[in-house]
Formats: structure tokens, sequence, C-alpha cells
């Protein structure tokens, strides 16, 4: 059984007609809209796309920080969309997330100690105060940070070592699916690395389960088996990693490929530059989204949507001309 499986989610968001009104506008944004794809328990599903395409709207639907449009979440078979605020508390530490600025995901009042201890508290995970401690001693151990830590606050530590204390936070009610959201775009290279092999081993370890958010390719098919493609709320391309890689078939991916530096100075790879930039999610572009933009787009990608096909086993594109 797939461990989280999404099925033609919406996320619309009422439009005001300006900034101090309250009234809407009759207009949406269509942050997500109708997205479909499943993901195996232990399994790594990488998401791509420029800022705006609605990646994280996305993350954060599945982890219910924001309220679907239309569509299902089954997380173990069950219908998160369909749950009351108990029941879904009660099934909330099986899937957590992990943002891009973890400073601002930790409160500066609080000490390491709190911060991790506070996510066994509310889950009751801790039997007594030495029990307490000892886990999250524990937790810490299995980030790379030593025990002296938990005294501290969040500001006396590096962007790398705050990325490591919110890996522990979420990793300390036991979850199975973590939302990595553009968890080491704000690191440095060096410190990039670190993070992706430490999220790596706590998944051979515990067998978890990432949805792990990028705009960076290169980094998403390091720690990706599958890699999904995303432009203005909608699925364009979904396929092995290596497969993405090797033979995209979508002409958006194909251009997000041409940007990634190569290691290799004799292969040279022809940069692909998209002229414009991505088209405002409240007026997309009719038929194929990305027809203002494509390179080779014909007259009838702006009239008719293209469908998400197979094309490949396990290789899906949406585009008239892919094949
Ligand atoms: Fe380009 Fe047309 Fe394919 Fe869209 S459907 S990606 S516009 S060729």
């Amino acid at each position: 059984m797939n461990l989280l499986e999404v099925q033609n989610l919406k996320v619309h968001f009422p439009v005001k007609h300006g900034l101090f009104s309250p009234d809407w506008s009759g207009e949406f944004v269509k942050a997500v809209d109708d997205v479909s794809f499943t993901i195996a328990p232990g399994d790594t599903l990488g998401l791509v796309g420029e800022s705006g395409c609605g990646k994280t709207t996305l993350g954060r639907a599945i982890v219910r920080l924001v309220e679907p449009t239309a569509g299902k979440i089954l997380f173990e078979g069950e219908d998160l969309t369909a749950m009351n605020g108990g029941q879904l508390r009660a099934r909330r530490r099986k899937f957590q997330m992990i943002f891009q600025d973890p400073f601002g995901s930790l409160n500066p009042r609080m000490t390491i100690e709190d911060v991790i201890g506070e996510a066994l508290d509310i889950h009751e995970l801790a039997d007594g105060k030495p029990a307490r401690r000892a886990r999250i001693n524990e937790l810490l151990g299995a980030v790379g940070l030593d025990a002296a830590c938990a005294q501290r606050y969040p500001h006396e530590f590096s962007g790398g070592q705050r990325q490591r204390i919110g890996i522990a936070r979420a990793l300390a009610v036991e979850p199975k699916l973590i939302v990595c959201d553009e968890p080491v775009s704000a690191l440095d290279v060096s410190v990039q690395a670190q993070i992706i092999n430490l999220l790596q081993d706590l998944q051979q370890q515990h067998g978890l389960a990432y949805l792990f958010i990028a705009h960076d390719l290169a980094v998403v098919e390091h720690i990706s088996r599958r890699v999904m493609v995303m432009y203005l709320g909608k699925i364009v391309e979904l396929a092995e990693a290596k497969e993405v890689i090797r033979a995209p078939k979508h002409p958006y991916t194909q251009a997000l490929i041409s940007a990634i530096p190569e290691m290799d100075p004799d292969t040279k790879r022809k940069r692909i530059v998209l002229p414009g930039d991505v088209p405002s999610p409240i007026h997309p572009p009719t038929g194929c989204p990305f027809h203002p933009r494509c390179p080779i787009a014909e007259a009838r990608c702006k009239i008719e949507t293209p469908p998400l096909r197979e094309l490949n086993p396990g290789h899906w594109t949406a585009c008239h001309l892919a094949g």
C-alpha cells in the first residue's frame, strides 16, 4: 500500500480586491491545480519548479497547514481531508515538515531542549523528565549535535546546525513522512551536502519517506528516486530521477536541466533560456499553461490543455508533442 496518495488535489486561494480590502474580487490564485501522485513507505519523491509554481503550497497542503479546495489526501489509506480536528491531531505526528528557514520556525525564546521537548510533550512521547531528557539527547546525537546544545538558544547556532535542530524536532515524533521544503536552499554548498547525507542516513535508519521540495534539480536528483516537475500549479513531468535527467520529455524540464552545470567540461549541454517569467496563477494562459514560454509551441497548444500521459512505464508528461 502507498504511504501517501494524493488524488486530484486543488488549493485555490480567493483574491481580495486590494491589500486593505476584505472583499473577494471573484478571482482565485490556483496555486495547486488538479495534482495526483503517490509516495511509497521509505521512498523519496523530489518536487521541483521555479518559485511561485505551487510546490510549497502543495507540501503545506499535504501536512494540512493549508486547507485543500478539492481532492483527497490518503495517508495510510485514510483520507486526511475528510477528518475533523481531533482525528487529524491523532495522526499528525506521522507526517512532519522541515522548512527552508529553520530559524523562522524555531521560537527564539526557547532552548533547544524545549523546542524538541515540546514535540514530545504534545504527543506524550516521554514518560517523566529523565526519559524526556534522554530522548532529547538521543535525538541531538542522531542529527550530529552534542547533548550540550540542549541548553542553548536557536540564535547561537549556524544555519546548518539550525536545520539539524529542525530535523531533530521532526524526528522526535517518529514520523513516517517528512515534507522537506527547500531544506538546503539557504545553506552553503558544503553544508548542503552534509544535510542531504544526514537525511539519507536517517531515511535508512528509520524507513522515512520524503517529499523533497527544491528549485535546484541537481540537489533533488541526488536524493530522490523519482522526480516530479511542477509549473503553474500543475505536474508537467513525473518519472524516475535518472530518467528525468537523461531523457526529459517536457520542454520546461529540458530547460531546467540545461541550467545544471556539467560535471564533465567536455560534454557541453546547450543552455535553453526561457523567455519571460512564470505567468500569474490568477490568469493562467489558456491551453497548455507553458505555451507563452515554450520554444516549440504550436497553434493547438494555445487552445488544448495537454493531459498528463504515461509515455513509457512510469514516465508521465503533459505535452502534446512529447513522444
Ligand atoms: Fe510546449 Fe505545446 Fe508541449 Fe505545452 S503542449 S509544452 S506549449 S509543445
